[in-house]
């Protein structure tokens, strides 16, 4: 990570297009399904999937491959995502993730004094 820098989501949406699991963990799960007003048997029925490695649930894809809660650039869950999705790019990221990815570099000092 480039230290003393925050990478500033522009929305794009391209991260919620990668084919790619999503892991639950059960404090998430309660939330999502909390917040969609689903009884949790419910959302994991409808929205979730066992992991590959049969670690735990995943949320599901569309056949596109996009993620099952975006809508146009719109998370229809955006309050209560994941922590994968909020963690990116800042907590986790990959070799080559920029060119994918809109974030702007903001130098943290900068946000620092503007709170
Ligand atoms: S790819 Fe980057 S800029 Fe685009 S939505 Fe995801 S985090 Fe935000």
């Amino acid at each position: 990570m480039e230290e003393g820098v925050h990478y500033a989501c522009q929305r794009c949406g391209n991260c919620c297009r990668w084919p790619g699991e999503v892991p639950l963990s059960d404090p998430e799960l309660d939330r999502i399904s909390a917040f969609l007003g689903m009884s949790l048997h419910d959302f994991i029925a409808d929205y979730t999937d066992l992991r590959l490695n049969r670690s735990g649930l995943t949320l599901i894809e569309k056949p596109n491959h996009e993620c099952v809660f975006l809508d146009g650039i719109d998370c229809r869950i955006q309050a209560v995502k994941p922590d994968q999705c909020s963690g990116f790019p800042n907590q986790w990221n990959f070799p080559g993730w920029r060119r994918s990815c809109e974030a702007i570099p903001v130098p943290l000092k900068e946000i620092d004094k503007s709170v």
